[in-house]
Formats: structure tokens, C-alpha cells, sequence
């Protein structure tokens, strides 16, 4: 079993907890990022090879200071999950500029500071791997979802992208595009029409959306295939999901 040092962001709650429990129960040492880093200390891990750090993933100098740090301890990253992300729904016409913004800066630009970190040492050793967390959003396309499907586009398109200029190195680069589940992710939609036609969007599906635990095992299973091989992308949803 590999022991490298797993990073992952996003891991205050939702996905990034998940994989965090994961990694954590199979003894890996672990960088956790994310802004409420109270919320991650309180996470049932043992947090004896873990370190939790305070870190906006559009701050590319904090990433990198925080990525550093664990590596001192821990040795170099041999996979990132760059899992962070937000969720803002609206429609152009309704929707404040600076939700796009975020939007665009966090999903899109905290994937490419990460990946940035961290792989040109990669390369340099032939080993590591990177799974980026998109969404169904990532390859078609929702109503109210403009900028976020935008965003997570940017996702699949810069994944592919990296995926072939690095794949002569033997690094992987992957991800994982999950439909509707139960997270914070919703939490933070200020458009109440849009929050309200998403949710009855969810009880279309009989109030069955994903368990964040099976997109955890997604990345489980992709960054334990062997290093020769690289999952591209693991799609999922509920079954109940008709989009
Ligand atoms: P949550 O809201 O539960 O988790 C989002 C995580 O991202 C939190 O830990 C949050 O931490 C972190 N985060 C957000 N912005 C930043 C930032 N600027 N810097 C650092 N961390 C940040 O939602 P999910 O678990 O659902 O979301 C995880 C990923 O999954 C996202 O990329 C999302 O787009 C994607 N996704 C989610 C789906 C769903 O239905 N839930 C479906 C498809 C994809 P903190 O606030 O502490 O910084």
C-alpha cells in the first residue's frame, strides 16, 4: 500500500470529509485544507499524522506555504485531491456578478494553484496523482447553473488538458464527477427561486440523492489503482438521478 503524503481540499465538510475518513482510516498522512478549520479538527479521525491548515484555495501563496509544511514533515505529496468547490445557483440575469467570480475563482483557479504546487515535482519523480473533484455540471448542462456549469466545465477541459502533458511522466491526472448529494453545498445559494427549484429538482428522485461516502470510494479506488493505471474519470450519481 502507498503512504505518500494525501492532500485534500475542501475537507471542513460534505466530499472532502469523506475522503478524508478514508485515507484516514488506512493510515495515510494527511494535509486537511479548508477556511473553518474548526470543523475539520472536530472530524472523527486520528489525527496523529494529520495536519489541518487554514487555507482559501484561491490564496496560491498560502496553498503552497501549507503544502510545504506537511511535506517537511511528511514527504512528498503523492496524491491531491482538489476537492473544494461552490455551488452558487442563479440564472445571468438575476445572478450578482461576484457570485460568478467566486465561483469561477474557487472552482476553476483553486484546481489549477493546487495542481500548480505541486506537479512539477511530480513529474520530476514519475509519481503522483491528482483527481479533481467536478459534477455532472462538468459535462452538461442544468438550468440556473450557468457560471457553476461554466466552472466545472473548466474542470473537465483543464483535467484533460494536464491529463496529456503530463501522462509521458507517469503521472495521473483524474477525476471524479459526482450528480445531486447531501453536503453543505447548498448552504451558501442566496437565489431562492433557484435553491427552491433545485430542491423540488431532488424530491423528483424520491429524496434519494448520493451518500457522500460512495464518492469517497471513488477516489479511494482510483488513486488505489496501480500507478500504470489511470481511471480518467468515474461518473456518478443516484440511480433516481434522471439528469
Ligand atoms: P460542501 O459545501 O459540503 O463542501 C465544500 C468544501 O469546499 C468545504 O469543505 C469548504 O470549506 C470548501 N471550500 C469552499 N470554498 C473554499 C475556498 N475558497 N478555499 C478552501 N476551501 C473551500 O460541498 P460538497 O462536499 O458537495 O462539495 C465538494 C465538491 O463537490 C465541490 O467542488 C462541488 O462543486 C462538488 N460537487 C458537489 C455535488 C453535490 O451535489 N454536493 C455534486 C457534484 C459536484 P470551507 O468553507 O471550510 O473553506
Amino acid at each position: 500500500m502507498k503512504k505518500g503524503l494525501v492532500v485534500i481540499t475542501g475537507a471542513s465538510s460534505g466530499f472532502g470529509s469523506e475522503i478524508a475518513k478514508i485515507f484516514n482510516k488506512d493510515g495515510y498522512p494527511l494535509l486537511l485544507l479548508g477556511r473553518r478549520i474548526e470543523k475539520i479538527k472536530e472530524l472523527p479521525l486520528n489525527f496523529d499524522n494529520v495536519l489541518v491548515e487554514k487555507v482559501d484555495v484561491t490564496d496560491i501563496s498560502a496553498f503552497d506555504s501549507a503544502i510545504k509544511k506537511a511535506e517537511e514533515i511528511y514527504g512528498k505529496t503523492d496524491l491531491l485531491v482538489n476537492n473544494a468547490g461552490i455551488m452558487l445557483l442563479g440564472n445571468v440575469m438575476a445572478q450578482d456578478p461576484i457570485e460568478w467570480k467566486n465561483m469561477l475563482d474557487t472552482n476553476v483557479l483553486g484546481v489549477l494553484n493546487g495542481t500548480k504546487i505541486v506537479l512539477e515535482d511530480m513529474k520530476n519523480r514519475h509519481h503522483g496523482t491528482i483527481i479533481n473533484m467536478s459534477s455532472i455540471a462538468g459535462f452538461k448542462a442544468f438550468v440556473n447553473h450557468a457560471a457553476y456549469v461554466a466552472s466545472k466545465f473548466g474542470v473537465h477541459g483543464l483535467s484533460e488538458t494536464i491529463r496529456q502533458e503530463v501522462s509521458g511522466s507517469g503521472v495521473r491526472i483524474s477525476l471524479v464527477a459526482p450528480g445531486a448529494a447531501e453536503t453543505e453545498l447548498l448552504t451558501h445559494v442566496t437565489d431562492q427561486n433557484a435553491l427552491s427549484d433545485y430542491n423540488d429538482w431532488k424530491k423528483s428522485m424520491g429524496g434519494i440523492t448520493l451518500d457522500p461516502v460512495h464518492v469517497a470510494e471513488s477516489v479511494k479506488f482510483i488513486y488505489d489503482m496501480p500507478q500504470e493505471v489511470n481511471i480518467r474519470e468515474i461518473d456518478i450519481a443516484a440511480t433516481l438521478q434522471d439528469a
